[in-house]
């Protein structure tokens, strides 16, 4: 069945992100905008623009769509300057910053994750997406500084390379706390100075690599 879940969309903006405090126009617009059910299975479809997150394979997860408003809002976006995410998963939350900035660089550790991200976010027509395979928790220095870095699984503390990549003025969105639940914290950089705020708490996947957790054997 060819269904564009239009009134999903809309009903998830009215009803999840609007009441809960979401209040940019660029996030509303752009999670108003962007066809979810395209980056979860076929079968999960009918569900994508429900309050909560699922699965999306390799035991990650796509986040509950108020998660994503939230970090994205938190990021102070102006459609301008380059944002850095680690964790592309399905990429739907690349495609929400994308909308928000000039460029976006998203690094997934896992490949056929990455491989599929890339893939529907070159289907769908964004040329502003570089991706790379990596442990994101090195950051990707190349590009760096960014304006805005976030970071979509949950971290044991906040890796230090991503504070050294982050701009004079840049904001980062980032869950950090123990395997089980987490905090979400938001950074703001300025004079080589980090004031932090706590956006409340989260509950994410882990952050593997050598400034997160040790990959479960
Ligand atoms: N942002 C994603 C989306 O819109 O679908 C959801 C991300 S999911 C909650 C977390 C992702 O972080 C998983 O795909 C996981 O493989 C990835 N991840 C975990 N540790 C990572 C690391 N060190 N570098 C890059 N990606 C990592």
């Amino acid at each position: 069945m060819n269904h564009d879940y239009r009134l999903a969309r809309e009903r998830m903006v009215k009803s999840q992100l609007i009441p809960r405090g979401i209040r940019d126009k660029g996030v509303l617009e752009a999670m108003g905008k962007i066809h979810r059910h395209l980056f979860v299975e076929e079968a999960l479809a009918g569900e994508a623009y429900n309050d909560h997150p699922l699965p999306i394979g390799h035991k990650q997860t796509i986040s509950q769509p108020y998660i994503v408003a939230l970090m994205t809002e938190a990021l102070e976006l102006t459609g301008k300057g380059k944002t850095l995410e680690i964790g592309t998963g399905s990429g739907y939350q690349a495609a929400i910053l994308a909308e928000l900035s000039e460029r976006v660089y998203t690094i997934e550790r896992i490949m056929p994750l990455m491989a599929k991200a890339r893939h529907l976010l070159h289907e769908l027509g964004y040329t502003n997406i570089m991706f790379k395979a990596f442990d994101g928790t090195m950051g990707w220095k190349e590009y760096s500084p960014y304006d805005a870095i976030i970071v979509t699984a949950g971290a044991p503390r906040i890796p230090e390379p991503l504070l050294d990549q982050l701009a004079d003025g840049g904001r980062m969105v980032v869950p950090v706390g123990n395997r089980f639940s987490q905090e979400l914290i938001k950074i703001k950089k300025s004079n080589n100075q980090y004031k932090k705020e706590n956006l409340g708490g989260c509950r994410f996947v882990d952050l593997i690599g050598i400034h997160g957790w040790k990959e479960k054997p």
